[in-house]
């Protein structure tokens, strides 16, 4: 006997929205645009053209990718039968497949004359394959204690060059949510911030972006993330002549039950805003809800917090 499909049953599921939406392929060249764009005339021009350079070498990791050995695909597909995230960076990271695209890094990186810039370098150069990883390893679980804060924006642009690379090539997979709202469904990664899309049929709707891989997956508006309370969320942005407060293209969702806060991107007033520059350039924000005693739970991969 064969199935048919009620009308009805048929529009339920074509309007279902996405769970999971994988990053342009352009990605990293989106991120140099727009941090070269907001550098002109901001407070930290100079790092932000620095993240902007960076950009452009994970772009030439993705498309010119150095040869390693990618996650094993028994491997990847048993954990997404098992409904485990199939990149797990917790696991992935204590293999060698990534060691590459940092070696690649930081052949490709024109180091600029800047002291600082060229003594992280040296030290990330000069570190054996071991300590690497350890470095690695405290990055990717948040322990930014446990690696000199100026190699981070380098070891973050490598890692996520090489899980995004790995990424766009799985063979295409039904991903399932984590059970932390927050987590991402491909690497198990925390999200760095949230996207309110429009346009469209999906309008309205939030997707986490992924602090490791940049993959994008839906989770309802009005809830925290951590503690899935929903009870009393506070908006706030920062002051910008530029926009009304109820316009502001970037307001951070904060949650008084468990006192922590979450970037959200509102699409529809900047139709060009993307997570990771959009996190960058507003830390001021971060200061002042720092300051009100709030925490921030969110990794952005190339920057330590309170190191710069
Ligand atoms: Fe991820
Ligand atoms: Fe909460």
């Amino acid at each position: 006997m064969s199935t048919i499909l009620e009308p009805g049953q048929i529009e339920a599921s074509a309007s279902a929205p996405p769970f999971l939406y994988l990053p342009p392929h352009n990605l990293f060249t989106l991120r140099a645009q727009r941090l070269e764009q907001v550098a002109r005339g901001h407070p930290l021009a100079d790092y932000l053209a620095l993240i902007a350079t960076l950009c452009r070498v994970q772009q030439s990791l993705l498309d010119q990718p150095p040869s390693a050995t990618a996650p094993d695909p028994e491997h990847v597909l048993l954990c997404q039968q098992h409904g485990l995230p199939p990149l797990a960076a917790d696991s992935l990271v204590r293999e060698d497949g990534w060691q590459p695209y940092l070696d690649a890094l930081l052949l490709r990186y024109q180091v600029p004359p800047q002291p600082p810039v060229q003594k992280a370098i040296a030290t990330l150069r000069n570190a054996s394959a071991g300590q690497r990883k350890a470095w690695a390893i405290a990055l990717l679980s948040g322990q930014f204690e446990g690696l000199p804060a100026a190699l981070v924006p380098f070891l973050g642009a490598a890692l996520q060059a090489a899980w995004s690379h790995w990424l766009l090539h799985m063979p295409p997979m039904d991903l399932k949510p984590c059970d932390s709202l927050g987590q991402c469904p491909a690497c198990g990664s925390p999200a760095m911030a949230g996207v309110i899309r429009h346009r469209g049929k999906y309008n309205g709707l939030r997707y986490l972006v992924c602090a490791l891989c940049a993959c994008e997956w839906h989770v309802v508006r009005v809830k925290c993330i951590y503690c899935e309370q929903s009870k009393g969320l506070k908006y706030v942005s920062f002051e910008d002549d530029r926009y009304a407060a109820n316009q502001a293209p970037l307001r951070a969702e904060i949650c008084p039950g468990c006192n922590s806060y979450l970037k959200l991107l509102y699409l529809e007033n900047d139709a060009e805003a993307e997570a990771l520059s959009a996190d960058l350039t507003s830390l001021t924000l971060d200061m002042r809800l720092d300051l009100d005693g709030y925490q921030r739970q969110a990794p952005n991969l190339m920057l330590a917090p309170g190191g710069g």
